[in-house]
């Protein structure tokens, strides 16, 4: 006999027992070996050893305390004990105790397992079916020579009380040849099953052990110890085992016998009974029952053929009776309890499955007192409770729905139910509100249940249910598992994620919101800045059409007043030269008037362009070097005749003014004080008194002073602080005002340009007082301009000089020329620029030592004349001295002769003497090569 060729249900391990203090982790792994066999002992794809056999084994070691290695070996007892002998394993499994190894070898206490005798059939042959004693009698067997289990099938027959027939044959292989050819039926193996073949019987188990060397007692104790433990702990372990890897493949496969094939051709319709509101078992759907059962037994109805046809009852009493009583075949559902089956007289089948049981309550903390279960399992479910929870009362409920109903209205704390029903309560309502657990300690063995006269039908469907095992998990998934609608995937969020979502969407929300806001507040900002931009163009706009209108104005104010000086020009001019002329002193007097009073009106129609360059922004100061008292007292003459004509006295007090040369802008400085002084004038009556006070030796910053203190009607403590803004007057009652109200805003501005400050003092009827400060640069008195007498030098200098003129107007053509041939030069007169050109490009080079230029003149202006004498190719058209002759006598227009080649400026009216001293200073410069 093979001592390894019998597998049985149990198998155990080989592995080094040992106190766990006895031995340390180091130690080396006990080494166990184990005889292959199918479901037994093999190797899965991966190369891992599995098997009844191997897991045993492991667990013992776990016991032990130990690590084992398995050595998988050949079913070969003499090659397996050698291995044993010689040292390279520890202990041998599998291994049946026979006197000579009982004297050889130490054997555990306790079976590994134990190995049957089997009686095996074709695979098809439905003759016979298992476990059937009373078939045998009839039977022919065979077997091979020598084999063990024909004595012990010889036994075991008498026992049962027949004599088999048996044939011996050389070798299983003959046997199995036997059988194929018809000559006998079934074969007898000391085995357990046959490949291929079907066993319908098995007999004479005999037991097998672990195997030690004699001497290694140390080793049997510490096996025969784990082994006694784990048989103690886990009684049921084998039969675990047993399910897991004894399958229908390596048991051989049942097959359904003549008998049941004819049974099911003549009841080719089974009438199932089942219960209403079953679900997720069965329940009626649209007329249809549908659920787990009727999914199953789909399944069976394909092994067996038969097809099964569910009727629904009120209650499962009600099927059950309707079962009893020949109504249905079969009670499709039926909690296995095999005494009571008996006491119904019932046939149960096969397990079909075994459901765990689990609890549902409302929160997982929640003390339960109370559970609902259904009808049907609720003595089961107390019997299980009570064991473990005495205070909880059991209600039990139609269905698995009344349950759940209780357990949300509160009429109980938790619902117990098989744990496929607890997973699809939960999921048919909102998971995330319940807890399940599950109650491993309760289980329900679910089975089908006949009338005894149907055994033929519960053995096919023991059959079928047999292979129909692994198909129930997948049906029980189906049926419990949510549909993947919106509904039920809305309700298996748990509320914390539902109110996370529901944060995560506020959140958003806000952010949306504040994001519009912002694109609003945005287009809002930007229609802002649109409008602000629209506004800032059309002021631009407003802006550029003022500027160009004070452009008009100020080319307006320029040539009217250049209209005007012309004539104004002719009447100084001449007086001028009148004045020269007589020696009459009367006639001199009134000519001298007749020039003061052109002056002033010609320093009156500037003030008029003042204002409007000054508004321009285009002022600036022709800043000249002066001799401090000239310019103070050449305009006392105008300002006293003013006051004389209207009975006031004027006084002069220049003791403080010191003779200097400073660098200021003559004109502009005369007619700040003038404003000033004319306005004192106006504002006095006659018979009051001005005083005018003009001083240049006042230590500190501002070293010149002039005061205009008039003892007229004074000014308002309240028009006071506005006296200097354009267009303002204090009205007067009964006072007539004349004047524009821009005098004092000029003053202001040009004693600002200079540098310098102006103050006011009035009292009203009683005076004012008006104080303007400077600081002026003092120059080099060298370059001021000459008295009125000519001095000997210029007079040489000038002299016999060949002169350019070019003047378009009649009137200052002849004083220019009054005034140059009176210093006896010789002059060329010109039209225009273009004559002036034609006759200088005619000329002799170095024949002119000069040229007088007007600006504004027909044909061709004093600019473009100068710009082409200047681009001449002959050797004087660049050191000619150019002298412009102009009635634009601002700084910018001085700039822009300048800018166009010609050397000086000199403003109209001409003064006689200034002529002089700059054609002086020209010669001058160009004699000595400067
Ligand atoms: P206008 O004299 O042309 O009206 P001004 O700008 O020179 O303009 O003066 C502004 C105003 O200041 C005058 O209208 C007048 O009311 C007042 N004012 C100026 N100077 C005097 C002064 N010396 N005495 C009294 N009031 C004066």
């Amino acid at each position: 006999m093979g001592i390894l060729n019998k597998k049985s249900l149990f198998t155990f391990l080989a592995a080094s027992i040992c106190l766990q203090s006895a031995f340390s982790d180091s130690r080396p792994a006990v080494r166990l070996a184990l005889a292959e066999y199918p479901g037994y002992v093999y190797k899965d794809e991966n190369g891992i050893n599995r098997g009844i056999d191997v897991d045993f084994a492991c667990k013992i070691a776990q016991y032990a305390g130990r690590t084992i290695s398995i050595v998988q070996i050949a079913d070969d007892s003499d090659q397996a004990l050698h291995m044993l002998d010689s040292g390279s394993i520890d202990i041998l499994g599998d291994t049946v105790k026979t006197p000579e190894r009982t004297e050889k070898y130490l054997f555990s206490e306790l079976a590994q397992g134990y190995s049957y005798n089997s009686i095996y059939v074709r695979a098809d042959d439905d003759r016979f079916s298992y476990g059937n004693i009373q078939q045998l009698s009839v039977m022919k067997f065979g077997c091979a020579a020598h084999s063990e289990s024909e004595e012990q099938f010889i036994q075991w027959c008498i026992q049962h009380g027949f004599t088999p027939d048996i044939t011996v044959f050389q070798s299983n292989a003959a046997v199995k040849t036997a059988i194929t050819d018809g000559k006998i039926d079934a074969g007898i193996i000391g085995a357990e099953f046959v490949e291929n073949y079907r066993t319908i019987q098995k007999f004479s188990p005999l037991p097998y052990y672990f195997a030690f060397r004699k001497q290694d007692t140390a080793l049997k104790n510490i096996i025969d110890s784990a082994m006694e433990k784990f048989f103690m702990e886990e009684p049921s372990y084998k039969e675990k085992l047993n399910r897991k890897y004894l399958t229908s493949q390596n048991v051989g496969i049942e097959v359904f016998t003549k008998e049941e094939k004819q049974f099911a051709a003549a009841h080719p319709v089974i009438k199932t009974a089942t219960w209403k509101k079953h679900a997720p078992f069965s329940e009626s759907i649209n007329g249809k029952i549908k659920g787990i059962i009727p999914d199953y037994y789909a399944h069976l109805s394909k092994l067996t053929g038969i097809r099964f046809q569910f009727d629904e009852y009120e209650t499962p009493q009600d099927a059950e009776e309707a079962v009893k009583n020949g109504k249905e075949d079969i009670l499709a559902f039926y909690i296995e309890d095999v005494g009571e089956a008996a006491q119904k007289q019932m046939l149960l089948t096969r397990v079909y499955t075994t459901l765990n049981a689990a609890v549902i309550s409302r929160t997982a903390s929640e003390k339960i007192t109370s559970a609902a279960v259904i009808n049907v399992t609720e003595e089961k479910v107390k019997e299980s409770i009570a064991q473990l929870h005495k205070n909880i009362t059991v209600t039990g409920y139609k269905n698995a729905e009344t349950c759940f109903d209780a357990m949300k209205h509160g009429k109980a704390d938790a619902v117990v139910c098989a744990l496929p029903v607890a997973v699809w309560l939960i999921n048919r309502n909102s998971a995330s509100q319940f807890h399940l657990t599950a109650l491993p300690y309760i289980t329900w063995n679910i089975c089908g249940a006949v009338a005894p006269e149907n055994d033929i039908l519960c053995s096919m469907l023991n059959k079928a249910i047999q292979q129909s095992e692994p198909y129930m998990e997948s049906i029980l998934s189906a049926h419990t598992i949510p549909e993947n609608s919106l509904r039920s995937f809305i309700s298996r969020i748990p509320v914390i994620g539902i109110t996370i979502f529901a944060c995560i969407m506020f959140f958003m929300a806000v952010l949306l919101a504040s994001v519009l806001i912002l694109v609003h507040k945005r287009q809002k900002e930007k229609a802002v800045i649109e409008a602000v931009k629209a506004e800032k163009e059309r002021k631009e706009n407003e802006l550029a059409s003022l500027e160009k209108n004070t452009e008009t104005r100020n080319i307006f104010f320029s040539n009217i007043s250049h209209d005007m000086r012309t004539p104004l020009n002719a009447v100084i001019g001449f007086t001028s030269l009148a004045i020269k002329q007589t020696n009459d002193k009367v006639l001199r007097d009134y000519l001298s008037k007749i020039q003061s009073s052109g002056n002033l009106l010609l320093e009156l129609i500037n003030d008029t362009l003042t204002i409007s360059k000054i508004n321009s922004g285009k002022f600036k100061l022709n800043l000249a070097p002066v001799d401090s008292t000239d310019l103070i007292s050449s305009l006392i003459i105008p300002v006293k005749e003013a006051a004389d004509q209207k009975g006031i006295i004027l006084t002069v007090d220049t003791s403080g003014l010191r003779k200097r040369c400073i660098l200021a802008d003559e004109l502009n400085i005369q007619k700040i004080y003038l404003n000033l002084l004319t306005n004192a004038i106006k504002y006095t009556s006659p018979g009051g008194h001005i005083e005018f006070t003009v001083r240049n030796d006042v230590p500190g910053k501002f070293e010149s002073e002039g005061i205009v203190k008039d003892t007229g009607i004074g000014i308002s403590q309240d028009f006071l602080p506005h006296i200097f803004e354009p267009f303002l007057q204090e009205y007067r009652s009964g006072k007539e005002v004349s004047g524009t109200g821009l005098g004092l805003s000029i003053v202001k501005d040009l004693v600002d340009l200079m540098g310098g400050t102006i103050a006011v003092e009035s009292k009203l009827n009683k005076g004012s007082v008006f104080t303007v400060r400077y600081h002026f640069e003092e120059v080099d008195p060298v370059c001021l301009s000459q008295p009125d007498t000519a001095s000997a030098s210029e007079q040489a200098l000038l002299a016999g000089k060949n002169i350019l003129l070019c003047e378009d107007n009649t009137l200052n053509r002849e004083i220019a020329l009054a005034m140059l041939e009176d210093r006896n030069m010789t002059v060329v007169p010109a039209q225009n620029g273009k004559e002036g050109c034609d006759i200088f490009a005619g000329s002799k080079e170095h024949d002119f030592d000069a040229i007088l230029m007007d600006i504004r003149m027909p044909v061709m202006d004093g600019y473009e004349a100068a710009r082409t004498i200047r681009s001449m190719r002959r050797s004087d058209s660049s050191s000619i001295p150019i002298i412009a002759m102009s009635a634009d006598a601002f700084a910018d227009d001085v700039q822009k002769c300048l800018t166009h080649g010609m050397n000086a400026h000199i403003s109209k009216p001409v003064n006689q003497n200034r002529l002089y001293t700059v054609l002086c200073s020209l010669l001058c410069k160009q004699k000595s090569g400067k």
